[in-house]
C-alpha cells in the first residue's frame, strides 16, 4: 500500500516538476492542490476502517471476558468486515496505479461473454441477495478478443454498484448483444439513476455522490477502474439514467474489429 501511495505521490511530484519546468505555474498549483486532496482522501479512507478494527480488537482484548458469545461474534465480524474493506481498497489502489502507469497486463483470448457474465454473477451472489436479476443474452453472440479476468472485474464492479445504490427488491438487468458497430454490454438498475450532469464525473477518481450514507461504503475508485480497464481493452464505457423509467444504465461497447468473426475473416483474407 505504501508503495502505491508513494507511486501516486511520485507521479504527482513528476507532474509538478514538469509543469514547473514548462513555466506553467497555474497547472503546478492545481496539481499540488489535487495531490493534497488525494492524500487527504486516502488518509480518510484508511483511517476509518483502521479505527473500527482498533476499537473492536481493543474491546475484545480488554473486556472480552465480560461479553457474551453474541457480542464477541459481533466484534469479530466488525474486524473481519473492516479488514476486507481495507483489502479491497488496497486492491483498488493497486489497480488504479497500474492503469495510471500504463502497466495493465492484458491476456487477450477469445472470450465467451456468457461465461464472463455467469462468473461475475457468481462472484456477486452475496451482494445480490435481496435483489432480483435478469440476464438477456443475444443468442449466438460472437466471442470477443479480450481479457476475461479484466472484463469480469468490470462487471463485478458495475453489479456491486447496482446492488449498493438501489433499493432492495429492485431488478438488476444485464444484457449483451451485437450489431455492425460491435458488441454492447449493459448493466441496468431501478435505483435513483445518475444525477444529470454527472454522467462523466462518476468515472473520475474519488468522485462520490449520495455517498454520505456511510452504509454505502466505497472508495470512489470503482468506476475509474472500470473505465481504465475497458479502455485498455479497446472499448468505451458510458453512464446515464434510463430514459424509460428511474434507474442507471452503464453501457460498454467494443468495436466490431474485436469480434471474433471479424478476426477470423481477417486471418482468412
Ligand atoms: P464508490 O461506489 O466506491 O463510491 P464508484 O467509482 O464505483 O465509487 O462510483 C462513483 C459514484 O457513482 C458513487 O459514489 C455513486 O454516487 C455513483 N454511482 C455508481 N453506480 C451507481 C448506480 N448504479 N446508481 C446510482 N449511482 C451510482
Amino acid at each position: 500500500l505504501l508503495e502505491a501511495l508513494m507511486d501516486q505521490a511520485a507521479i504527482a511530484v513528476e507532474r509538478f516538476d514538469l509543469a514547473e519546468e514548462m513555466g506553467q505555474t497555474r497547472l503546478a498549483a492545481e496539481t499540488e492542490r489535487l495531490r493534497s486532496a488525494l492524500l487527504a482522501s486516502l488518509s480518510h479512507d484508511l483511517k476509518t476502517p483502521l479505527a473500527s478494527i482498533l476499537g473492536a480488537s481493543t474491546s475484545l482484548r480488554q473486556f472480552g471476558h465480560l461479553f457474551d458469545r453474541a457480542d464477541r461474534d459481533d466484534l469479530a465480524a466488525t474486524i473481519e468486515e473492516e479488514a476486507r474493506r481495507l483489502t479491497r481498497f488496497v486492491g483498488n489502489l493497486l489497480d488504479m496505479t497500474r492503469i495510471d502507469s500504463g502497466a495493465i497486463v492484458i491476456e487477450r483470448t477469445p472470450v465467451d461473454m456468457g461465461e464472463v457474465i455467469a462468473t461475475a454473477l457468481q462472484a456477486t451472489k452475496s451482494v445480490l441477495e435481496g435483489h432480483r436479476t435478469a440476464l438477456a443474452m443475444e443468442e449466438g453472440l460472437p466471442f470477443l478478443a479480450s481479457d476475461a479476468v479484466l472484463l469480469e472485474q468490470v462487471l463485478v464492479n458495475l453489479i456491486e454498484n447496482a446492488a449498493k445504490y438501489t433499493p432492495a427488491g429492485t431488478l438488476i438487468t444485464i444484457d449483451a448483444g451485437h450489431d455492425a458497430a460491435g458488441m454492447v454490454l449493459r448493466v441496468l438498475d431501478e435505483g435513483p439513476g445518475i444525477p444529470a450532469g454527472a454522467e462523466e464525473t462518476v468515472f473520475e477518481k474519488f468522485q462520490r455522490f449520495r455517498a454520505r450514507d456511510h452504509r454505502l461504503a466505497g472508495t470512489g475508485l470503482g468506476l475509474a477502474i472500470c473505465r481504465g480497464f475497458v479502455e485498455a481493452l479497446g472499448g468505451t464505457i458510458t453512464a446515464g439514467s434510463r430514459p424509460d423509467r428511474p434507474g442507471a444504465v452503464f453501457t460498454i461497447r467494443f468495436p466490431a474489429p474485436l469480434l471474433l468473426p471479424a478476426i477470423l475473416e481477417q486471418a482468412a483474407g
